[in-house]
C-alpha cells in the first residue's frame, strides 16, 4: 500500500493534469498523484483532436461550457506564451452555405457576444473572401479570437511543472478496483495500491467505469463518437488559410466537418462523428467486445438512435464513402476534389449519453463524498482544460 495521499487524480489527459498543476500551484495540497494508465501522458483524446483553441461561440449563454471556454481561452494562450508552446491566434469563420443557416448565423453571432466574445462580425461573401480566397458561402462570422495550438505539448509542458512542483505521476498504472474504507478510498492500479481522502475522475472515454467502480453506478453512459479526418495533398494546402467551419447543426454538440490548419502545417479536413465499437481503437474496423456489449446494452444509446436515425445514418454513410466526405468539404471549399484528400488521423469523442437518449451538452461533475467526477467534457475541453481545473477546484473546495 502506497502512502495516503490528500487528492489522487485518476488520468493523465489535459484535464488530469492542469488539474493537478493547479492545486499545486496554489499550494492547495503540497502533494497529490495522477493515475495514468499508459506510458505517457496525453495519449487519448487530449492528442486526438483538431488542436483549436475555440472562443465559446457554440455554447449556450449560461452554460459552463460558454463561461470555461471564454475564461479557458485565455488561460490557456496566456500558458502558451509563458511557455513557449507553439500557437497562433489565426481566427476562424463559420460559413453559411444557403439562406437556410442565415438565422442561425446571426443567432450564434448573439450568443457569442453574450458569451463575452471581442471582435465577432458578420461578413458578406465578398468580405470572407479576403480571408479564405477560396471559402464558398453567403455569408459567415469571423472569430478573431480563436486560434490552433499543439494540446500534447501543453499535456507534456504540464506534467513537467507538476513533477516539478512535487507532484507525482504513475504511468502505467490503470486503476482496476476503487474500494471505500471509512473516510479513505483504496485505489488498486496494475502497479500497486493508493490510498486517498480525496479522488478526482478524470478519465475522459472511460470515465463512466470509473465512476461505477467508485459509486456504483454511473448516471450517464459514455458513448465513443469516432472521428476521422483527412489531410489536404501537400500542393493543396493554399486552398485553406485557417479554420472554415459550417454553421453546426444546433441539435448536436459536434461542430461538423471542417477545415483546420494545423500548428504542425497540414490541413485536416474533419472529423465525422460515427458509432465507435471500441473506446480507444483509432484503426478502422476497431472493435473490443467489452466495450460493444456495454455501448449496445444501454437503452439510452437505442433512444438516442430513435431521436435520430437519419443523422446517424448519413454519418456512418460518410464514414464507408470519401465521396460523400468530400462533398460536404466542398460545400466549404469546391475546388477541393476526392484525389486531393488522403486519409488522416482519428479522433474519438467520450460523449455521454443519458438513459433517456439525450445527449449530455455541457461538461457534467457529479460530486459525492470524498469524490468528485468529470463525466462528460468533449469539446472544448482542451481550450478550457486550465478554467475546468479552476472549476473542479472551486468544487471540491465547496
Ligand atoms: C476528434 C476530436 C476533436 C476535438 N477537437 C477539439 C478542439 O479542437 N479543441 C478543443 O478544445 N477540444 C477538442 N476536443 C475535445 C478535447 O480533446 C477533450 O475535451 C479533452 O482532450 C478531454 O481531456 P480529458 O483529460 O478529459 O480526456 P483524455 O485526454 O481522454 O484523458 C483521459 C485519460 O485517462 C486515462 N485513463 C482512462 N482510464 C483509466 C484508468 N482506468 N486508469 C488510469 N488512467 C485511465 C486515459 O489513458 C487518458 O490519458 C476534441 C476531441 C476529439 C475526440
Amino acid at each position: 500500500m502506497k502512502n495516503d495521499y490528500p487528492i489522487i487524480i485518476i488520468g493523465g489527459g489535459i484535464i488530469g493534469l492542469a488539474l493537478g498543476y493547479k492545486l499545486l500551484r496554489s499550494k492547495k495540497v503540497s502533494s497529490l498523484i495522477i493515475l495514468e494508465k499508459e506510458k505517457e501522458v496525453g495519449q487519448h483524446q487530449s492528442s486526438h483532436n483538431s488542436g483549436v483553441l475555440h472562443a465559446g461561440l457554440y455554447y449556450a449563454v449560461g452554460s459552463l461550457k460558454a463561461k470555461l471556454a471564454v475564461d479557458g481561452i485565455r488561460q490557456m494562450v496566456s500558458f502558451c506564451r509563458e511557455n513557449g508552446i507553439a500557437h497562433e491566434i489565426c481566427g476562424k469563420l463559420v460559413v453559411a452555405k444557403e439562406e437556410a443557416e442565415l438565422s442561425e448565423l446571426h443567432r450564434l453571432k448573439k450568443q457569442g457576444d453574450a458569451n463575452g466574445l471581442v471582435g465577432l462580425q458578420i461578413l458578406d461573401s465578398k468580405e470572407m473572401k479576403k480571408i479564405e480566397p477560396f471559402a464558398s458561402g453567403i455569408a459567415s462570422i469571423y472569430v478573431p479570437e480563436e486560434g490552433i495550438v499543439d494540446y500534447r505539448q501543453v499535456c507534456q509542458v504540464l506534467a513537467t511543472k507538476i513533477e516539478l512542483m512535487g507532484g507525482e505521476i504513475f504511468r502505467e498504472a490503470k486503476v482496476v478496483d476503487i474500494k471505500k474504507k471509512g473516510r479513505s478510498w483504496n485505489v488498486r492500479t496494475v502497479g500497486g495500491n493508493f490510498l486517498t481522502s480525496f479522488l478526482v475522475n478524470c478519465a475522459g472515454l472511460y470515465c463512466d467505469r470509473i465512476c461505477r467502480l467508485a459509486m456504483g453506478h454511473c448516471p450517464i453512459r459514455i458513448v465513443p463518437f469516432r472521428g476521422e479526418y483527412f489531410e489536404i495533398k501537400e500542393h493543396r494546402k493554399y486552398l485553406v488559410k485557417n479554420l472554415i467551419y459550417p454553421v453546426p447543426d444546433p441539435r448536436f454538440p459536434f461542430l461538423g466537418v471542417h477545415l483546420t490548419r494545423m500548428i504542425n502545417g497540414k490541413v485536416e479536413a474533419g472529423p465525422n462523428a460515427v458509432l465507435s465499437f471500441s473506446r480507444e481503437g483509432y484503426s478502422k474496423g476497431s472493435f473490443d467486445w467489452r466495450d460493444t456489449y456495454e455501448i449496445l446494452s444501454y437503452q439510452g444509446l437505442w433512444n438516442f438512435l430513435k431521436r435520430y436515425p437519419l443523422a446517424a445514418w448519413e454519418e456512418w454513410k460518410r464514414s464507408k464513402r470519401k465521396s460523400l466526405f468530400c462533398k460536404a468539404i466542398q460545400k466549404l471549399v469546391p475546388e477541393i476534389q476526392e484525389q486531393d484528400l488522403i486519409a488522416g488521423a482519428v479522433g474519438i469523442r467520450a460523449q455521454a449519453l443519458f438513459p433517456d437518449g439525450k445527449l449530455v451538452n455541457d461538461f457534467l461533475f457529479v460530486k459525492d463524498e470524498g469524490v468528485l467526477h468529470l463525466l462528460n467534457a468533449p469539446s472544448p475541453g482542451a481550450t478550457a482544460s486550465l478554467a475546468i481545473a479552476d472549476e473542479i477546484v472551486n468544487r471540491i473546495e465547496a
